[in-house]
């Protein structure tokens, strides 16, 4: 391992091959692909034995080290342990592992300061990105985009407020996040950060930020004021590797609690959106993770099942809105990763899928490619009722509080039980802290409860709280005392001209 080398390529192999600090620093490769290892990188199960009992920063450290070979110890440590290892999380195991029942255990990664699992990866991608920047002797300010959903927004202003040498910009679709998301982003401070509600829904939005991107014009007239973009969305290598390493944590802590066995192949259930999460579980499974099955949850945004079904991903369908809005997205960008993969490292193919995808809104893989896809994946998907009756439903059962995207998850994985009959040992991974979306929670576990009008997202946090005793996360309450700092809404259209003016950049 010592002298091995991780080097890097491009899904649509037009673009150099480099090691992590060129891939981190640059977000995007120059042909538009998106930067992927050369190989896997194998961990054995002595490997995950000896992680039991060591702490995340030492997890986290062992496994990323291992795609970050152009990284000294020193500085990958410094970068783990800023992350992780300085208050940041509520937990300290970082991710722990609750044991739900005797089959199904839950990954709650959504102890850190926004309360969503976007900052597992985003406390510690900044500082990969400044140590890589640097590494790689990189010049200029880096402005950082975001389209977001609702979690990366915050847990990306969370993670780059006020870190030298980077602004951060941050579009949220002004009707389309929770109101305590809106808030949550409203009230960031710091002299780096500018936050913009857009009238547009989330796809809208990401392809007006990949616009900008591949915008030449733009690009040149930011560099005259030492400005290059990039981007902490997760088509970012940067922001894939911090979650392979929670993946082996969970093992090793199952094996720690005895929930399984040491080598037991477990199933990881995962509520997906971009495919990033997921395709995490999938690189880890690769490397060695004793995974059966990763179970690709989705709610009425359905696409990813029916791709995984039937091999033909369509996105001329209906955009819908759920209590689940992080997973309501039609265009998964990390999908470009796996179809690499499934091709057999085939660019022209990738490129050919991503083109059809953009002219015709469809493309479909061969049998071949599907039967691969299937010999990793097993997709279901949750409607909104659905997801209620299984928050209410476990909280009941169990005492167990989840939130909706998690609820999606669990669902999905009690209908691949229902349907193959195998009830091997899951987790669940749990993305968002139930208190997120406190009006969906409160109306799933009373069937009475009717959000009052105008009623505060805070006054829902106390509600949530004492209806269910559970506590409601530190940050969010503390948000209550927060003035509201951003409060733009701009029209799509506008984006560009919004990132110019937060950049103080004039004709
Ligand atoms: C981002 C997010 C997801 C989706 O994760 P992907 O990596 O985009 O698939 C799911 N749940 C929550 C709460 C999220 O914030």
């Amino acid at each position: 391992m010592v002298n091995f080398k991780m080097l890097f390529e491009s899904t649509r192999g037009k673009a150099d091959i480099v090691p992590s600090a060129h891939a981190i620093a640059r977000g995007l490769a120059d042909d538009g692909g998106l930067f992927v290892p050369q190989s896997f990188p194998s961990v054995r199960l002595v490997d995950i034995k000896a992680m039991v009992g060591k702490s995340y920063v030492e997890r986290a450290a062992d496994v990323m080290g291992r795609y970050l070979t152009d990284f000294t110890g020193d500085e990958l440590m410094e970068c783990v342990e800023g992350a992780y290892r300085t208050g940041k999380f509520d937990s300290l195991k970082i991710a722990p592992l609750r044991e739900v029942n005797y089959n199904t255990a839950v990954l709650e990664l959504w102890h850190g300061l926004t309360a969503a699992f976007k900052d597992m990866a985003l406390q510690i991608m900044p500082r990969l990105l400044t140590k890589s920047m640097a590494k790689t002797g990189a010049l200029y300010k880096t402005a950082i985009l975001v389209a977001t959903s609702g979690d990366t927004g915050k847990a990306a202003l969370e993670g780059f407020a006020d870190v030298p040498g980077t602004d951060i910009i941050v579009f949220y679709p002004a009707d389309g996040v929770s109101e305590i998301q809106k808030r949550q982003m409203a009230t960031q401070k710091g002299k780096n950060v500018s936050v913009f509600g857009v009238k547009g829904n989330f796809d809208d939005i990401q392809k007006g930020v990949k616009d900008i991107f591949s915008d030449k014009e733009m690009a040149e007239r930011i560099a005259k004021d030492g400005y290059a973009f990039s981007s902490a969305n997760s088509i970012n290598f940067g922001r894939l590797v911090p979650q392979i390493a929670y993946y082996f944590s969970a093992y090793a802590d199952a094996i720690e609690k005895g929930f399984a066995k040491p080598g037991e192949l477990l199933n990881f259930v995962v509520p997906t959106g971009n495919f990033g999460n997921i395709l995490a579980g999938y690189y880890a499974k690769e490397m060695g993770l004793p995974a059966a099955r990763l179970i690709c949850a989705s709610n009425s945004n359905n696409i990813l099942t029916d791709f995984i079904n039937t091999g033909v991903y369509d996105r001329r369908r209906e955009f819908y809105r759920t209590m689940s809005p992080s997973m309501d997205i039609l265009i998964s960008s990390n999908l470009e990763r796996l179809l690499y993969l499934v091709t057999g490292k085939k660019p022209e193919r990738v490129r050919s899928f991503m083109e059809k995808l953009a002219e015709d809104g469809v493309y479909e893989i061969n049998s071949e490619e599907l039967e691969k896809v299937h010999g990793g994946f097993f997709a279901a998907w949750v409607d909104e009722l659905e997801t209620k009756e299984t928050i209410g439903r476990i909280f009941s059962d169990y005492g167990y509080l989840m939130d909706p995207h998690t609820a999606v998850a669990w669902r999905s994985l009690e209908k691949y039980r229902l349907l193959t009959g195998d009830d091997t040992c899951s987790i669940v991974l749990s993305t968002a802290s139930p208190y997120k979306f406190c009006d969906s929670v409160l109306s799933a576990i009373e069937r009475d409860w009717k959000e009052k009008d105008g009623a505060e997202p805070m006054e829902l946090l106390r509600e949530l709280s004492q209806k269910t005793g559970t506590k409601a996360p530190l940050n969010l309450l503390a948000l209550e005392r927060l003035p509201v700092i951003h409060t733009g809404v701009i029209e799509k259209e506008d984006m560009a001209q919004a990132v110019l003016q937060s950049l103080n950049i004039k004709e």
